[in-house]
């Protein structure tokens, strides 16, 4: 039976997988390889990491979901890929190494017809001296050190009652990270669970970001039409900074986070450090390490791996400056070049270059964000990739495989802003498309009338519900796939 394996079970891994059994249903050999026993709704980490919800409620055991689907499961981690297979073994493989505390450090060599890579990001908190839950700052990056965070909040908020004054930074620890929607999701929830336990005045609390401007959310910002008007993200965050007393730092890049003190350089070239009682600052993403090998043993991994350890796919990856990028430098199959049956989904599949303009200070650093991939797209990007593969199985090599580029998919993402099913509130923005197309589009390279942005109580009461929905999907119950990615 033609054997499928997925590396990685979190939102593109896990929704393959799934949709992969339900073409095939039972016609295909399915292997999920991932370290971790659960699966994970990261966007709600960000309630983990202000107490409002428990690990148990972001996370559920995998185990059990695939065994019921007939999916099979290795609690374990891929170190190598040899996609000619080797001198003894002439199949394509994987070698993996449990994780699983029953066959801990066991080694296995995993056969395939296929494979999907979507192992998501590595967070890279070694690029920055000092930073995460190792060093001196916390993350919300997983369910755990969410809950560290929390943790850590609880101290400072007990310090606050007793009078004293806090320093509450915010943020993203490297000139070159990714996802400020969650840094700033942290923030104002942080700050809304100040003002509820009525300890506000005390704080000061800082948003400490790479982009260039507020709202530049890793894809360049967004222009609105509202009633209307044109507005722009800028605009719109800027307001909700100014009424929520956010103090905002823009344009750094975290050289070090010392016990209390992170240093930091801005796009001018100027130096700066700035003392902290609690800092949470997400990591730069790496992909994950991964080797690559040919049949006769030689190192590949250079030509499968992009620098940043993402893998190559049916991208344009040539140098271009800033005014030469297209929308189809953009991935649409997500197939890798050289191996026809591998494939990179999620956050594992590395983008030709940024959304947001590019830029470096005097001294070199590179200051700018490093391109999203949220939620939806890459749930999007595992189920059409699923789709390929099961057409493949069905159809042989000829068959034609689909698309899913994020020059041509919109996006929705609610980025809570504070929960409370009364006094909660979230902001709600779709756009289309996920890359700019100024060809098409032009002035802000997005359709206006697919682009919007609104904040307020409804915008939180969708997002919670989207939480549940979304773990019900996973968990696979009865009409899982009626929910869309
Ligand atoms: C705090 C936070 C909040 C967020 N909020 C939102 C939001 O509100 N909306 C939104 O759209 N997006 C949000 N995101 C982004 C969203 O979580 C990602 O887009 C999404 O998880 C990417 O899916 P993925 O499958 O590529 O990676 P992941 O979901 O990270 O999954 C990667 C999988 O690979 C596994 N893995 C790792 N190494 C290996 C290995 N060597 N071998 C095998 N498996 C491996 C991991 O254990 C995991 O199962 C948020 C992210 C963060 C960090």
């Amino acid at each position: 039976m033609t054997r499928v394996v997925i590396l990685g079970a979190g939102i593109s891994g896990h929704t393959a997988a799934l949709h992969l059994q339900r073409q095939m249903n039972g016609k295909v050999d399915i292997v999920v390889v991932s370290p971790n026993s659960n699966w994970n709704w990261i966007p709600s980490n960000i309630w983990v990491g202000v107490g409002k919800m428990t690990k148990d409620q972001v996370t559920f055991p995998l185990a059990p979901v695939y065994k019921r689907k007939h999916i099979g499961f290795r609690q374990a981690k891929a170190v190598s890929i040899h996609p000619e297979g080797n001198v003894i073994q002439q199949q394509p493989f994987v070698d993996i190494v449990y994780t699983d505390p029953s066959r801990a450090g066991e080694e296995e060599q995993l056969t395939y017809d296929y494979l999907i890579v979507a192992t998501g990001p590595k967070l890279n908190f070694a690029a920055t001296p000092g930073l995460g839950p190792d060093g001196n700052s916390w993350s919300v990056c997983t369910a755990g050190h969410a809950e560290q965070s929390a943790a850590a909040l609880e101290t400072i908020i007990e310090a606050l009652k007793a009078g004293e004054r806090k320093t509450l930074v915010i943020g993203v620890g490297h000139g070159t990270c990714t996802c400020e929607g969650a840094a700033f999701e942290y923030t104002f929830n942080v700050e809304h669970e100040l003002r509820e336990r009525g300890v506000r005045e005390l704080a000061d609390v800082v948003y400490l970001s790479n982009e260039y401007d507020l709202g530049d959310l890793g894809v360049g910002g967004m222009t609105f039409a509202q009633n209307g008007f044109e507005t722009s993200s800028k605009m719109w965050t800027e307001s909700l900074v100014r009424e929520r007393g956010v103090r905002a730092i823009l344009r750094a890049h975290v050289e070090k986070v010392d016990p209390g003190l992170i240093h930091y350089e801005e796009l001018d070239g100027s130096k700066h450090e700035l003392a902290f009682d609690f800092a949470m600052l997400l990591p730069p993403f790496r992909g994950v390490d991964m080797k690559a090998y040919a049949n006769d043993g030689h190192d590949i991994t250079d030509d499968l791996f992009a620098p940043n350890g993402f893998l190559r796919v049916d991208a344009d990856y040539e140098t271009k400056p800033y005014e030469q990028w297209a929308p189809e430098d953009w991935p649409k199959t997500y197939q890798c070049p050289r191996y026809a049956n591998v494939f990179a989904v999620g956050i594992a599949f590395a983008p030709p270059h940024a959304i947001s303009e590019p830029r470096k200070s005097p001294n070199g650093t590179v200051i700018s964000p490093a391109p999203p991939r949220t939620g939806m797209p890459s749930g999007v990007m595992g189920r059409t990739v699923a789709l390929s593969i099961a057409d493949r199985i069905r159809q042989g090599d000829q068959a034609t495989l689909r698309t899913a580029s994020m020059a041509a998919m919109g996006a929705a993402c609610i980025a809570s802003a504070g929960t409370g099913l009364r006094q909660g509130s979230a902001a709600a923005i779709t756009m289309y498309p996920i890359i700019p197309d100024r060809q098409r589009f032009p002035g802000s390279g997005r359709d206006l009338s697919q682009t919007s942005g609104e904040i307020g109580l409804s915008g939180h009461w969708t997002k919670l519900l989207l939480h549940y929905l979304f773990i019900y999907k996973a968990k696979a119950r009865f009409g899982w796939f009626l929910i869309p990615e």
